[in-house]
């Protein structure tokens, strides 16, 4: 069997725990995001800036239904979570050519009250992407960190970004606390600045400032689990309703990790609220399913009815994702699961999924070996 090459829209790094030390000056260091794991490694604390909070660690050997089949769970998979060039190896072995690469400690971030501590912390994250990650390899698609307590704070960093070579951004599924929701005006500066400097807006599931344990009892795990795709069709909703999306035919927007055969669904609904609301505001030019259709990807990792939601639903920017190293994620069976998911897709489907849709984002990566185009 012929190895299937797939760009993955979804994965994550480890910052290396010296990273707000080397980076920043020790009053600002200490007050930045950082993890420390209880001794038995099943939960861990993140300090943020005088506040913290427990959260349960994705470690241990459970089991793990995949795709009809139990497998182990994966937990910070290898090493090439911290090492780039271990990394490299890893990447070339599960055939994943190019990914985005979101943050670890870094998704936290957010959790920053003070904006000279968010700004700092998000320069010395970018600072220290830029010369790990980014340098290392195109193949490589860090997102930026942005300060987002204050819009010309993330417009300055977001153009510092571009200009050193980024091309995406990260943004939480929930603003800061205290923040307009993204529906708001308040963005369209940040939305001007993504467009004309041509970056991606990465939106990435599970980074709500609420508890998504939303259900205690029978089936919560399962519950708080699914919980998390509904913040990306929240965030999909007010991108597209605000008119956010027709002001800037140019941004894209990207939601990771939650699946894709979701993005049909709320855009018919959209549209159904346009074919029976009489009081839509603002009513946008095109139809709500357009704008989707054209702006918004959606990165997946086992979902069989993501393949689907491009072969009989024709939406296109439906995009693989390995989520490497969580335990949600392909890796170390990628070749596995990719052969398992378009055993019956046509190369058409296949080749965009796992190539066409992220090139049209980041067509720097190149393409892989032997590529085969469609
Ligand atoms: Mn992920």
């Amino acid at each position: 069997m012929a190895k299937i090459w797939a760009n993955s829209g979804d994965s994550h790094f480890v910052e290396p725990p010296d990273l707000w030390t080397n980076y920043l000056p020790p009053a600002v260091a200490e007050r930045m995001p950082r993890s420390v794991k209880d001794p038995d490694g099943a939960w861990e604390t993140i300090y943020v800036d005088g506040s913290s909070f427990r959260r349960k660690m994705p470690t241990g050997a459970r089991n793990k239904w995949v795709n009809g089949k139990t497998v182990l769970e994966m937990s910070e998979g290898s090493e090439g979570i911290r090492d780039v060039r271990l990394r490299m190896t890893e990447l070339d072995e599960q055939g994943v050519w190019a990914e985005v690469c979101y943050p670890s400690l870094g998704l936290w971030q957010t959790l920053i009250k003070n904006r000279e501590l968010a700004i700092a912390g998000a320069q010395a994250i970018n600072d220290w992407s830029h010369s790990e990650i980014l340098s290392y390899s195109p193949r490589l698609v860090p997102v930026a960190e942005l300060p987002l307590l204050d819009v010309d704070d993330a417009v300055q960093e977001l153009q510092r970004s571009a200009s050193r070579g980024f091309k995406a951004f990260f943004m939480p599924i929930d603003p800061p606390e205290g923040m307009d929701t993204y529906n708001r005006d308040t963005w369209e500066p940040l939305w001007s600045a993504a467009e004309e400097a041509n970056m991606v807006a990465a939106f990435h599931i599970g980074t709500e400032n609420h508890e998504l344990a939303v259900l205690r009892g029978p089936g919560a795990r399962v519950a708080s689990f699914v919980e998390t795709s509904f913040g990306a069709m929240r965030v999909t909703i007010q991108m597209v309703s605000s008119g956010a999306l027709e002001r800037h035919p140019g941004l894209r927007v990207l939601l990771s990790e939650g699946g894709a055969s979701w993005v049909p669904f709320i855009a018919d609904r959209m549209d159904e609220a346009y074919n029976t609301e009489a009081f839509v505001s603002p009513r946008l030019a095109r139809m709500p399913k357009e704008y989707v259709y054209d702006q918004v990807y959606a990165s997946f990792q086992h979902d069989p009815s993501a393949i689907p939601a491009m072969a009989a639903m024709g939406y296109q920017n439906v995009m693989f994702g390995s989520d490497y190293p969580h335990v949600e994620g392909t890796y170390p069976r990628t070749q596995e699961i990719l052969a398992e998911l378009f055993a019956g897709a046509s190369d058409e489907v296949r080749y965009r999924i796992t190539q066409g849709a992220f090139l049209e984002l980041f067509p720097h990566v190149g393409a892989p070996p032997a590529a085969v185009a469609a």
